[in-house]
């Protein structure tokens, strides 16, 4: 299951809370981004 976090209010989500509707029950923001597990380090060569 997928997880997505609040931009607004910065709490985690569910793909399946986002199903019904796709607002944050929290605060009601409707932006969300995917927490990544590893950040990608970019190196400019
Ligand atoms: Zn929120």
């Amino acid at each position: 299951m997928a997880t997505y976090k609040c931009f607004s209010c910065g709490k985690k989500l569910t793909s399946a809370q986002l199903q019904k509707r796709f607002l944050c029950p929290f605060c009601g923001s409707k932006i969300f981004y995917k927490p990544r597990k590893h950040l990608a380090k970019i190196k400019a060569v």
